[in-house]
């Protein structure tokens, strides 16, 4: 069967019930907020530029956003706020970007940033730019993010009335699927937040097919399977993504880099499959974008990404616009009705379809 066919499948399956698509329940705990500032400096990797990047404490409610230098003009230089939301994504290629058009301020390459402050709980925080408009790429993981926020610190946010607020997080009620070509990306209702990612690269075999997988996602796991994972690049591709002005700043320090001919051009790798490790690092920070209020962003959901990257991250909330809507009406109205149970069955149903295009060689998605 097709993977349209079986998706094809679970939406007919999701005509039959009327629950709405998200609900939100608590989760016990507190909003939280950096600290203490901190900053941290180095290269963009497709600018180029030396870019720097301050994170401030924020209210409890704000959420976490970016503060873009506006540029010269009538009324001089100014602070911009983009949140980090994904109705804020724009149209990007190998990196996602954040943009207020109508100023023509941008941020790029987000995603590494905040898939360390998503796991590791910093609800609201403010991201200041100082230099550039791009986010450090530091070593191309989200190691040197996770030291920055240890060295920071995590407290109780507050909000302007100096009370704390009780974080919620979002619970997936039916399945959702976005694809392109042979490329998807599945959500699917779960009692817990699991992630499995595949990729296939059979040009370049010292990568080929990879799929790893990850259940719970707490601070433990994220911190010692995901952030030190680095960003990867095809040697033979390089020449062309320069010329379309791309990765003007990549190097060997802050990429890994496999020829299709003579594999890895700078190991070892911090794991055997970095490259699919650093797609999930890469997720969690562009699924981070449904966050609101200092809420939790990442859904509960059991999610399936196959071949998948920035943009079909991205799709995976815009074309679901009822989606969308959940995510972003007012918490404080939410009916607690809404969190109820979730047809569970429907991921014990779709493992059997996942599991055939599993590389039978490949241990990491079972473990
Ligand atoms: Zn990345």
């Amino acid at each position: 069967m097709t993977f349209r066919r079986i998706f094809t499948s679970f939406r007919n399956l999701s005509k039959l019930s009327t629950p709405p698509p998200m609900s939100w329940r608590p989760t016990g705990k507190l909003q939280k907020t950096l600290a203490s500032e901190v900053s941290r400096s180095g290269t963009g990797l497709h600018s180029g530029a030396s870019t720097t990047a301050k994170l401030l404490p924020a209210m409890a409610g704000e959420g976490r956003f970016f503060l873009c230098c506006s540029g010269t003009g009538n009324h001089g230089r100014s602070l911009l706020r983009i949140p980090a939301r994904i109705d804020w994504v724009s149209e990007s290629v190998l990196c996602t970007t954040l943009s207020r058009d109508t100023d023509g301020v941008r941020v790029r390459t987000v995603e590494h940033l905040l898939s360390a402050l998503e796991a590791t709980g910093v609800d609201n925080c403010g991201i200041q730019m100082v230099a550039g408009d791009e986010v450090p790429m530091l070593d191309g993981s989200a190691r040197g993010w996770l030291e920055a926020i240890e060295e920071a610190g995590l407290c109780a946010a507050k909000d302007q009335n100096g009370d704390t607020m009780e974080k919620l997080e979002p619970f997936l009620n039916e399945p959702v699927t976005v694809w392109k070509n042979d490329s998807f990306i599945a959500a699917f209702p779960s009692p817990k937040l699991h992630i499995t990612y595949g990729i296939d690269f059979p040009q370049v075999s010292a990568i080929g097919r990879q799929w790893f997988s990850c259940s719970p996602l707490d601070y433990s796991v994220y911190a010692m399977e995901i952030s030190s994972s680095r960003t990867f690049c095809i040697y033979e591709e390089i020449e062309k993504l320069r010329k379309a002005g791309l990765i003007q700043g990549g190097s060997l320090e802050n990429a890994i880099i496999c020829s299709a001919r003579t594999g890895w051009l700078n190991p070892p790798l911090h794991f055997h499959d970095e490259p699919c490790r650093h797609k999930v690092l890469d997720l969690i920070g562009d699924l981070s974008l449904f966050s609101r209020d200092g809420h939790q962003g990442l859904p509960v959901a059991h999610v399936v990404a196959y071949k998948a990257g920035h943009s079909l991250h991205a799709k995976l909330g815009k074309p679901n616009p009822q989606l969308l809507s959940i995510v972003t009406s007012n918490f404080k109205d939410l009916d607690a009705k809404l969190i109820g149970a979730m047809p569970f069955q429907l991921e014990a149903a779709v493992m059997p379809a996942v599991e055939r295009v599993q590389s039978p060689g490949c241990q990491a998605c079972r473990k």
